[in-house]
């Protein structure tokens, strides 16, 4: 478990930002180290007390900017949020980071990623490449949790139409249900934006084919040992963080309770286009990231930087992401 205080993060970061000069939030120290990072992200293995988490690098999309992207914010002023994380400005690069924890002999798999780029673009779908550089083989995988779906945590439980094979052949696959019953909804499809409905009708066709294996839950009852969901709904309909602890180690998976930090950490009042609800995903995101700012609780996010792990700080109006 990395342990960094609350002071210690405080100090260090102040610190910094007073030996540099520097007139910029402590986001920026934290960002900045995260590019020092090594290139190659492919997996990264850390503990959680006794259960192991491994961070999987499945790429990248590389977004092209456009206005309606986050709502009232200009490209500009997106850029220059990323130009203040030290990222690129030629386009929004979103990385998508499944997990999967070994836990009481089962292995776990947190979302199913892009499905070798079936979505995502070119530089998605490393998934399966980084999962075998890992050591860990898809038929060994028992348990599939998924916090909602969008097409980057779900398309990777299936190879594309017409085939439709099942990726993780002896997985269990739980699901929100309040996601479950948005989605499969036959109505839905008519309800929804054009752009959203391509995917309704692919996850109304690929969810039938696993039906024996999927199952719905509710409310915050352990589905594996040491792992618990915990409602983070706004985002979508039933979009779940997770809760992972074993002794007095915890770790919150917040999936997509906030999309890259140089953004929506930053300024958790953005609205991003993704957000269903963006109201109820903004007050889910202050919730959040209080509880662990509160509680100085590791976090993991999907779109974060690879390896995608660290601790929040408040900082002015937003929060800081400080990579482990
Ligand atoms: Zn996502």
């Amino acid at each position: 478990m990395f342990e960094i205080s609350r002071r210690d993060l405080v100090l260090s970061a102040a610190g910094a930002y007073a030996a540099f000069g520097l007139s910029k939030p402590i986001a920026f120290i934290g960002a900045a180290e995260a590019q020092q990072a090594p290139a190659a992200a492919s997996f990264r293995k850390y503990k959680v007390g006794d259960i192991e988490v491994f961070s999987l690098s499945d790429g990248v999309w590389e977004k092209p900017h456009d206005d309606n992207f986050i709502k009232g914010v200009t490209v500009d002023e997106t850029k220059a949020a990323l130009a203040a994380a030290g990222l690129t400005t030629d386009f929004v690069p979103i990385p998508f980071t499944p997990n999967v924890v070994r836990t009481d002999g089962k292995l776990v798999l947190i979302d199913a990623g892009t499905g070798g780029g079936q979505t995502g673009g070119p530089k998605a779908g490393t998934l399966m490449k980084h999962l075998a550089a890992a050591g860990i083989d898809a038929g060994a995988v028992n348990v599939i949790l998924i916090s909602h779906f969008h097409p980057d945590h779900i398309y990777g439980l299936m190879t594309k139409g017409p085939e439709n094979t099942a990726v993780f052949p002896n997985a269990e696959i739980y699901v929100p249900a309040d996601e479950y019953r948005f989605w499969m909804d036959p109505a839905v499809i008519e309800k929804l934006p054009e752009a959203r409905r391509p995917l309704a009708k692919r996850i109304q066709e690929i969810f039938p084919l696993m039906k024996h294996k999927v199952h719905q839950f509710e409310g915050a009852k352990e589905l594996v040992p040491g792992i618990r969901p915990i409602d983070a709904h706004g985002h979508t309909p039933g979009h779940t963080a997770f809760h992972v602890s074993s002794g007095k180690d915890q770790l919150i998976v917040l999936s997509d309770t906030t999309n890259i930090p140089a953004l929506f950490v930053r300024n958790p009042g953005w609205h991003a286009a993704f957000d269903q609800d963006a109201v109820m995903a903004e007050a889910t995101r202050r919730k959040l990231l209080d509880r662990v700012v509160a509680d100085q609780i590791m976090v993991t996010g999907y779109h974060f930087p690879f390896p995608a792990i660290g601790t929040i700080a408040k900082d002015g109006k937003g929060y800081a992401f400080k990579p482990a």
